[in-house]
């Protein structure tokens, strides 16, 4: 099998190839066709599986293929033009396509980093963190350039969601890694504030360990006719 075989547009590929990866692990021949078709994924599968991969590819080469995100200025644009009004700039929430949840701040900048190099070739799209212990003001400033894909620990999110910082309403894809973690760190009710903020259309993919359990509940609930992969 290969990466062609699986779809992905020759923008990533060539990443792909530059990256050093020459071909696809189990877990991404099976979730990359069906990601790119938009099917709902639960898969069963550890770290070390080429699992981020597994999503972050097919959602890359969507997005690559969707409008981009903010058709006229960026937030900072935004407030540029109000301070130049003399008018007191305000924040305009970021409104990103794509999600990703972690339970971690580790696994989050591991996200972060392995997007950066699958979408070197993918100019708009770019992924920021957002991550507990980080200060606000740097966070702030990554919002405004109001990212398509934030990498984020559940809590912080939350913080920035409530203060009207990020608005979900354009989201098209949502991503629970490592999601029987999150679970067990009690991350329950802020994930699922999260998913109703997100609207019904979206696609949704949930990576754990297991799905079974409290974690295969929420699974189903979250997700539509989704494709179960075990690895
Ligand atoms: P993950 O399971 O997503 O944590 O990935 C484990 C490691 O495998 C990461 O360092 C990836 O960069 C690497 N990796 C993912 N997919 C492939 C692939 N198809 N070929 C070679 N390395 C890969």
């Amino acid at each position: 099998m290969t990466f062609e075989a699986l779809g992905l547009n020759t923008s990533i590929i060539k990443a792909l190839t530059d990256a050093g990866y020459t071909k696809p692990t189990p877990v991404q021949e099976q979730a990359v066709p069906a990601a790119i078709a938009g099917q709902d994924l639960l898969v069963s599968s550890q770290t070390g599986s080429g699992k981020t991969a597994a999503f972050m590819l097919p959602s890359l080469h969507r997005l690559s293929a969707s409008e981009p995100a903010a058709a006229g200025k960026t937030p900072n644009q935004e407030m540029q033009a109000a301070r130049a009004r003399g008018e007191r700039p305000r924040f305009k929430a970021a409104q990103p396509k794509m999600l990703v949840l972690t339970p971690t701040r580790e696994l989050a900048l591991q996200v972060t980093t392995n997007t950066d190099k699958y979408s070197v070739n993918l100019r708009r799209l770019k992924a920021v963190s957002i991550l507990g212990g980080m200060p606000y003001p740097k966070q702030m400033q990554l919002l405004a350039k109001n990212p398509e894909i934030l990498v984020a620990t559940p809590g912080r999110l939350i913080d920035h969601m409530e203060s009207g910082k990020i608005d979900f309403s354009q989201l098209e894809i949502l991503v629970l890694d490592e999601a029987d973690r999150m679970l067990d760190m009690g991350f329950i009710d802020d994930i699922e504030k999260i998913v109703e903020a997100t609207p019904d259309t979206r696609q949704t993919m949930l990576f754990s360990a297991t799905l079974d359990g409290v974690v295969g509940n929420m699974a189903r609930r979250i997700t539509k006719n989704p494709q179960v992969i075990q690895i």
